[in-house]
């Protein structure tokens, strides 16, 4: 979850920093252990007074709620903070609500029925391609997981006009990540940082298992997407997800438990070389008007937003951040200490768009497309309790089962 680094950067002083050593270096930037190695030597441009960022002290107000709002209108980390918890708090809220429907269905309706929270269909991302692709070829919304699909066009959207603004913001795989390697740099003082030549193909990965799953729908002719959709697989596709969690497997749970060690010392391990989501949003956020700008005229190349990054950026060094590694996350931004320098621009003579905007528009345009689905009756499916409650009966059939990526076969009564 977003939040301060556990050592805090230092605002280079305006007459200090000039020409200085690398052991200098180190004592003003602070240490995250992420720069262990010799490095060059750092000239930092003198910072005039009137160019400092100056923080606005909050504590001044004497109104609670102007004191938050003032915060989450000046401090880009606690907004972030607040809007992923917001989120975690709503992915919970789902889990509980499914848990209630399943405690229904697995004891056969001796249990209350509670209506299944049609936002678990977020957590189906091939089903919710294959909705995608479906829908582009025919103009119809699957009745099936009608909400899978509008999650995916709201993640789609942020990543096409906000970059990967949903890992950074909103994601709950994201937070938690962010929760896991923040607690490492807490328990060792530093996270590991991967070598170039064994990052790069690692980071490729993901885009790997992207491609195979894209390959994999785009040889799907509509028949086909069809038969998918209209499985009595699909039909449970969420019901077999939860079982396998609530029932995992040894395997399973160790590949759990090493990929939550690796992300405690490695940081945001899951989404920067396995997420198939994080690849596609880094594919998309090409496309994405608002970049991190960085003005160089009045940079004064102290690297400090290149130390914050915790996707390892070069922010010091370009004039566009075009990585599709960056999250939006703001804390290079936050840790620039020049007034006007670095900012989130559509171009590099556009205004700029303050944190606090980008943050509306990052959780705007996912509650306007999920709220869209909802208002024209695209969000609950089609599945009725009485249909439930006789699957809920027949999960070990042949007929839910699929093999290498196929459906089971199955009949007009299945
Ligand atoms: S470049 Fe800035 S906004 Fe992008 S990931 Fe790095 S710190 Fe976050
Ligand atoms: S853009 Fe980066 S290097 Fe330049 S002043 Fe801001 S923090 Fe320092």
């Amino acid at each position: 979850m977003a939040g301060k680094e556990s050592v805090r950067q230092t605002v280079p002083d305006a007459t200090l920093i000039v020409n200085e050593s690398p052991l200098s270096r180190e004592l003003s930037l602070g240490t995250t252990g992420e720069v262990s190695a010799p490095r060059p030597r750092l000239r930092v441009k003198k910072l005039p007074p009137e160019r400092r960022r100056r923080k606005i002290n909050v504590a001044l107000e004497p109104a609670w709620y102007r004191r938050l709002i003032l915060r989450l209108k000046e401090d880009p980390q606690f907004l972030r903070s607040t809007v992923q918890s917001a989120f975690v708090l709503l992915c919970i809220w789902i889990g509980f609500e499914f848990y209630l429907f399943m405690q229904w269905g697995m004891s056969a309706g001796t249990e209350p029925f509670v209506t299944r929270p049609p936002g678990v269909e977020g957590f189906l991302p091939i089903s919710a391609l294959i909705s995608l692709k479906y829908w582009m070829l025919t103009g119809m919304i699957n009745v099936i997981h009608p909400s899978g699909l509008f999650i995916l066009l709201a993640i789609v959207a942020t990543g096409v006009l906000l970059k990967k603004a949903f890992c950074g913001w909103l994601c709950p795989i994201g937070t938690l990540s962010e929760s896991l390697w923040m607690a490492g740099q807490k328990l060792f003082g530093r996270n590991m940082r991967v070598t170039p030549w064994l990052d790069y193909p690692l980071r490729s990965l993901k885009y790997l298992l992207l491609v195979f799953f894209l390959y994999a729908i785009w040889q799907m002719d509509t028949a086909a997407l069809k038969y998918f959709i209209e499985s009595p697989y699909n039909k449970v596709a969420d019901i077999k997800m939860y079982l396998f969690f609530a029932e995992l497997s040894t395997f399973a749970l160790w590949t759990v438990l090493i990929l939550a060690g690796l992300s405690v010392v490695i940081k945001n391990f899951w989404c920067r070389y396995l997420c198939p989501y994080g690849a596609l949003l880094g594919a998309l956020s090409w496309f994405s008007p608002l970049k991190i700008t960085r003005t160089k005229e009045t940079c004064i190349d102290c690297e400090l937003c290149t130390k914050a990054c915790p996707s390892s950026i070069k922010v010091h060094k370009v004039g566009r951040v075009w990585s599709d590694e960056c999250m939006s996350c703001m804390r290079c931004v936050e840790a620039c200490p020049v007034i006007d320098t670095l900012q989130m621009r559509t171009s590099k003579t556009a205004e700029a768009v303050p944190p606090w905007v980008f943050g509306t528009l990052v959780a705007g345009v996912f509650v306007a497309i999920t709220g869209m689905a909802m208002l024209t009756g695209h969000w609950q499916n089609n599945i009725s309790r009485e249909e439930y409650a006789k699957r809920f009966q027949e999960l070990d059939a042949p007929v839910y089962q699929h093999f290498q990526g196929n459906v089971a076969p199955y009949g007009p009564h299945d």
